[in-house]
């Protein structure tokens, strides 16, 4: 009893000095690159939309993003065909290179909800940084400038005002989110990869949005015409709508984020 009594003791006094007593020198070890001390915490928010809970009528809110490049006729085509409701996130790059593009999604306003998705495609990361190779906005003035100047293209091209806004990559650090939040926006995350940044095979895309579940965001792209994931998302979408899938835009009903996008 004592002895385990006198280990205790051991084992606090440590843990209670260091708690009382701030070290008197700065710890020994360093990240080895100094811009690593830099890193920011990065997060890639989820979203779910508010679940239908009817079984049989799943809720899917199905958001494509058009980062720059054309358009994918397969996946516009079918959306259009099959009146399918979708969320259309647009870059300022994309809408100045797709008008024709632009065209449809005005002349199908009952289908389309057309959301912000920057000027350039730089993340909506405020400190200089690499995503997947590409250079983060790296200030809050360029985060600002990202976002807003999205935005502006939007007006110019005839589209409304944007209300949800989707940065390149997915990724934000917390300071941007709560900037783009004070700019008035709400975050789009997702909660189903659907695509795999276009990169997957078109069997994998097909099967793994066709699988979308009650209340599920999902991601995928519409600007990758030649890519082979494009062609099982636009097998899927009618894959869903036979499942008797309740397609929504993210302003039809609530969308709840994590990492504080939307509330
Ligand atoms: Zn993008």
């Amino acid at each position: 009893m004592r002895r385990a009594l006198f280990s205790t003791f051991l084992i606090l006094l440590p843990l209670a000095a260091g708690a009382e007593n701030p070290p008197a020198r700065p710890p020994v070890s360093r990240p080895a690159n100094a811009s690593a001390a830099l890193a920011p915490k990065l997060v890639e928010p989820h979203l779910h939309v508010a679940r239908s809970g009817n079984a049989v009528r799943p809720r899917v809110a199905l958001t494509f993003d058009a980062c720059m490049g054309q358009a994918d006729q397969r996946i516009l085509s079918t959306l259009v065909r099959e009146r399918i409701p979708a969320t259309i996130f647009v870059t300022a790059r994309w809408l100045k290179k797709n008008p024709q593009s632009v065209a449809i999604f005005l002349q199908n306003l009952d289908l389309f909800e057309l959301q912000n998705h920057g000027q350039n495609h730089v993340p909506a990361v405020d400190v200089p940084v690499l995503i997947y190779g590409i250079a983060a906005a790296g200030s809050p003035e360029a985060v600002r400038q990202e976002v807003s100047g999205g935005a502006d293209a939007m007006l110019a091209a005839g589209l409304a005002a944007p209300r949800w806004f989707r940065g390149s990559t997915a990724k934000y650090d917390p300071s941007a989110i709560r900037q783009i939040r004070d700019m008035g926006y709400r975050v789009a995350g997702y909660s189903l990869n659907g695509d795999g940044g276009s990169l997957l095979g078109a069997d994998v895309a097909e099967k793994r949005i066709a699988a979308a579940k009650d209340g599920d965001v999902v991601l995928a792209h519409i600007n990758q015409p030649t890519h082979a994931a494009g062609e099982g998302v636009a097998r899927a979408l009618i894959a869903l709508k036979r499942r008797g899938v309740e397609f929504v835009r993210l302003s039809d009903v609530d969308g709840m984020g994590d990492d504080d996008t939307t509330q």
